[in-house]
């Protein structure tokens, strides 16, 4: 087979700039050894995340410019709502600025004290959201989906067994909504199957509770299913993505993903009495009806993206891209999360530098040591971003996995841009010997990684 190519070719470019390991390092010293506080300028290839950092094609750039900007009834509006609507076959779209505002309408409506909600496993907003409004949060990824080494088509699948059990556990009537995640993000973008979502839709209904998906990266999710679940080879990602939602009774969006766009965002569903209470309250925190927190433009360009995500040589490469530098890092013997997902490459930072203890967060090591030897940015997803306390033995706790994400920005980089990451990621773990921990020197009390402050450990 012939490589598979960019599906596009460039109209405009943005230069990136270059700066010398000695800037680095001072660079990386005055951030705190925090990547978050690195100026993005400063930064050559950005794999902080794949969220609003999608290049727009020509088209969505001239829908820009066809954008509505009428406080109500847009002509935007109502293309952004068709388009929407077609594609998840839901009655009653609503525009937010972007996931986690459609979450926070959601679950302040089915949220509070003494209710439940379960989840393949939920994104860190997701949960948030349903913690503020007093709820619980529960996650349910199969075993399989927990292993990191382990090589199978559909490891984002939810746990049937684990769900039934605690539905009649904890009653459906304190259950409002059951949610699926597609692709699973915060398990490492790992795909659901058609059988799972069609079986969780089922279990749902069996009690009497609401089903919805969490659709940020729906197109990637379809793409899998096409090329990994049976009987699905020959049905176009269009109607394998209709036939997820046709499980579904509504759904929440970040169009910053899976739209192909920077900004935007929405919720949708079909039942006419939640779609009227989240209105209500859309219009006190986000807007108009018909344009939710965002400017015609922005709906225009969601529109346009929506129709673009569906292009099977746009979802091979993308597919294929994030799979390239997955087995360039396993060639070299770099230990990854296996296999790799739909939007990110996970590098094992525990099996890359099992020497450093979770408490000198070895994650954090390999992020800093990426950025210094080659201007890359990555993030940790662990013992900084979701270690605890314990309160009363002052004891450090560990999260189960000790990760460091390389999302890949869609239609951004090139092949010649990730050889280069190829590069430096080995020439990082060649050097892993020398790697040092990091320890705090500043600490918010919530979500502290985003401002936390480190020195290197020197022993
Ligand atoms: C990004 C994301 C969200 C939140 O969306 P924002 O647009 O960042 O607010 C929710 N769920 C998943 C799975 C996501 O990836």
């Amino acid at each position: 087979m012939k490589t598979i190519i960019e599906p596009f070719k460039i109209k405009s470019v943005e230069p990136i700039k270059f700066t010398t390991k000695e800037q680095r390092e001072l660079i990386l010293q005055e951030a705190g050894y925090n990547p978050f506080l690195i100026h993005a300028e400063d930064v050559l290839i950005d794999l902080l995340t794949d969220s609003g950092t999608s290049a727009m094609s020509s088209k969505q750039w001239a829908g820009m410019m066809e954008g509505d900007e009428s406080y109500a009834g847009a002509k935007s509006f109502f293309r952004f709502e068709k388009t929407t609507r077609e594609l998840t076959g839901f009655k009653f779209i609503i525009p937010t600025h972007q996931g986690r505002a459609a979450e926070k309408i959601l679950f302040s409506i089915l949220g509070g004290a003494g209710k439940y909600f379960p989840n393949n496993t939920h994104f860190d907003t997701t949960r948030a959201n349903i913690e503020y409004s007093g709820a619980e949060a529960f996650d349910f990824l199969t075993e399989l989906g927990k292993d990191t080494s382990a090589i199978a088509d559909f490891k984002g699948d939810m746990d049937l067994v684990a769900l039934e059990k605690f539905i009649k556990e904890k009653g459906p009537e304190n259950i409002p909504l059951v949610m699926i995640t597609v692709t699973n993000n915060a398990g490492g973008g790992q795909p659901v199957s058609m059988g799972n979502i069609r079986k969780t839709k089922e279990i749902a209904s069996r009690y009497g509770i609401p089903f919805f998906l969490d659709a940020c990266r729906f197109a990637e999710n379809a793409f899998f299913i096409k090329k990994r679940e049976k009987g699905y080879a020959d049905k176009s990602v269009r109607e394998i993505v209709k036939e997820m939602f046709s499980y579904a009774d509504g759904c929440t969006m970040s169009a910053k993903k899976d739209a192909l766009v920077n900004m935007g965002g929405f919720l949708a569903m079909n039942d006419s009495d939640l779609a009227m209470k989240a209105r209500n309250i859309l219009i006190v925190t986000e807007g108009f009806p018909t344009y939710g927190g965002l400017a015609g433009r922005d709906l225009e360009a969601i529109a346009q993206g929506l129709d673009e995500i569906l292009d099977e040589h746009y979802l091979q490469y993308r597919i294929r891209s994030v799979e390239y530098l997955g087995e360039k890092l396993t060639d070299a013997g770099v230990p990854i999360l296996q296999p790799p997902g739909g939007h990110a490459i996970y590098i094992d930072a525990k099996r890359f530098l099992p020497d450093i203890p979770p408490h000198e967060f070895p994650g954090q090591a390999i992020v800093c040591e990426l950025y210094k030897v080659g201007g890359i940015r990555g993030v940790e997803i662990g013992s900084v971003m979701f270690g605890k306390t314990d309160k009363k033995s002052g004891k450090f706790i560990p999260p189960p996995l000790e990760l460091v994400r390389l999302a890949i920005p869609r239609r951004v980089y090139t092949q010649s841009h990730i050889d280069y990451v190829v590069e430096c990621v080995i020439e990082v773990f060649a050097n892993r010997k020398k790697l040092k921990g990091y320890a705090f020197t500043y600490e918010a009390p919530m979500l502290r990684h985003f401002t936390a402050r480190f020195k290197p450990i020197t022993k």
